[in-house]
């Protein structure tokens, strides 16, 4: 394991934020998981690539990075089993299994992030989530300092959500995902921009469709400084959308297998006239309006300040309340987005 001091981790978060940690302690064997002291009253914080994460402080807590690799496929009659190691780039596992004529997450592609982070807010894009092909996460419980496996049921999958972020939060760390691809594949088309291709694609044309896709809408963080879609679309009832139908009848909504309906969080920010906007160095990005990007800002918070002016401009006019999908983490340790906010009365 190696250690090391007042490390600065503007190199480990795709905002690019200046905030200073105590002890970085990089994971890079198992074997390390067992040196790790006891941080159960510390505050500290587990961190993959740091394409989901806002230091909301110029103070980072104890960083945990582990940096486990290795990828390992089996063939089997009828599927591919994957056994993919935390510390391995998502983006490069998605090629490599194209490349390996292993079919089911192109539509996945390019999203930022480790393998690991990818089961603890269950990824997703155009129609395709991390856990439909998850068979199982292996997990290092930090108090009987033993590898547990958790089998898709037990990883409570819901919509980028799971029991890492919940039940099992800051108790261990993910060392590898298993996956499992069945041979027989059927490309996943529902989504725009997919589904109005010409050809039946192969799995190559759909990674490559989505890559182009996101490339034309999304920011390159090594260019402008983001962390994707900043908010989660939210969920609302079936009520509340025929409110919603009777004054805007070209809202975007998706409903969901429980009756319930997904309202894009983009088109909201967009329509409440923000797309673009900018203020501090930190700004709404002007193709998709639900990345909040960072220009030339040293200070977390103007993302946060930010973050809340877009929260309540969509209350006022949608009364819907957007909550952040990245997370906040100050020098105490992960925040939830409410309490880092200015109250303002008015609202
Ligand atoms: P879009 O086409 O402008 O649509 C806006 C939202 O509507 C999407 O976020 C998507 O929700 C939902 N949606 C669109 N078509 C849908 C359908 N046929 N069925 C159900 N829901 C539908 O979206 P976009 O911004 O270009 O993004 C396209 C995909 O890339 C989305 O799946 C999005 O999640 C993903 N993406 C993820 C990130 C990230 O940082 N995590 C960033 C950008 C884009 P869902 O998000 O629930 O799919």
């Amino acid at each position: 394991m190696e250690l090391s001091k007042e490390v600065s981790l503007q190199s480990y978060n795709s905002f690019n934020i200046t905030a200073i940690s105590p002890t970085v302690y990089f994971l890079n064997e198992l074997t390390d998981l067992e040196q790790l002291p006891d941080l159960t009253s510390k505050p500290f914080y587990i961190l993959g690539e740091g394409s989901n994460t806002l230091f909301v402080d110029h103070l980072a807590p104890i960083i945990i990075k582990p940096n486990f690799k290795g990828v390992d496929i089996v063939e089997k009659n009828e599927s591919y089993i994957v056994t993919v190691a935390s510390g391995e780039n998502w983006h490069e596992l998605v090629n490599l299994c194209i490349e390996q004529e292993i079919y089911g997450l192109e539509n996945l592609a390019l999203i930022p992030g480790s393998v690991g982070a990818a089961p603890v807010q269950n990824i997703g894009a155009y129609g395709v989530d991390f856990s439909d092909f998850c068979v199982e996460v292996k997990w290092f419980d930090f108090i009987n300092k033993r590898v547990k496996t958790l089998s898709n049921q037990e990883c409570n999958f819901s919509y980028r959500n799971s029991i890492f972020k919940q039940a099992l939060y800051n108790k261990g760390i993910i060392t590898e995902v298993v996956l499992s691809f069945p041979k027989k594949w059927q490309a996943n088309l529902s989504y725009a921009g997919l589904n109005d291709l010409e050809i039946v694609p192969s799995a190559r044309q759909v990674m490559e469709k989505v890559i182009s896709l996101r490339s034309a809408k999304l920011p390159d963080p090594n260019v402008l400084a983001n962390a994707g879609s900043f908010f989660k679309n939210p969920i609302i009832n079936e009520n509340k959308l025929t409110d919603l139908l009777r004054v805007y009848p070209n809202i975007p909504s998706y409903r969901q297998q429980n009756g319930q309906v997904k309202i894009a969080a983009g088109w909201l920010i967009e329509q409440a006239g923000l797309k673009g906007y900018c203020s501090n160095g930190v700004g709404v990005h002007q193709n998709q309006a639900l990345v909040l990007v960072n220009y030339s800002s040293n200070d977390g918070k103007e993302i946060v300040n930010l973050a809340q002016y877009v929260q309540q401009q969509v209350l006022i006019k949608f009364d819907i309340l957007l909550s952040p999908e990245v997370r906040m983490v100050s020098a105490q340790g992960e925040k939830s987005f409410d309490s880092l906010l200015v109250k303002d009365e008015r609202v």
